[in-house]
């Protein structure tokens, strides 16, 4: 079962088409359940394509915060901590 916190882990590998396919199956799924998530690979996807760095590494510093406070409002937002 993936959760948003899986998505901000695969999202890359899934930009860039290196996820295995049922592991994008899964995630698609609950793209089509989670609105947060599917806003995030939008921002996601076009940062990847105004920087062209793959990189979570070499993301801009704003985009890594955006990142982080994704998933930190996900693991607050959710009432089990799994
Ligand atoms: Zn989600």
């Amino acid at each position: 079962m993936i959760t948003c916190r899986h998505i901000t882990a695969l999202i890359l590998d899934y930009v860039i088409g290196e996820l295995d396919a049922e592991t994008a199956l899964a995630l698609k799924e609950h793209l089509r359940e989670c609105p947060d998530c599917i806003a995030f690979l939008a921002t996601y996807q076009k940062t990847i394509q105004a920087t062209r760095s793959l990189r979570y590494e070499s993301l801009p510093s704003r985009m890594r915060t955006r990142v982080r406070q994704f998933l930190q409002a996900q693991i607050r937002g959710s009432p089990r901590s799994g």
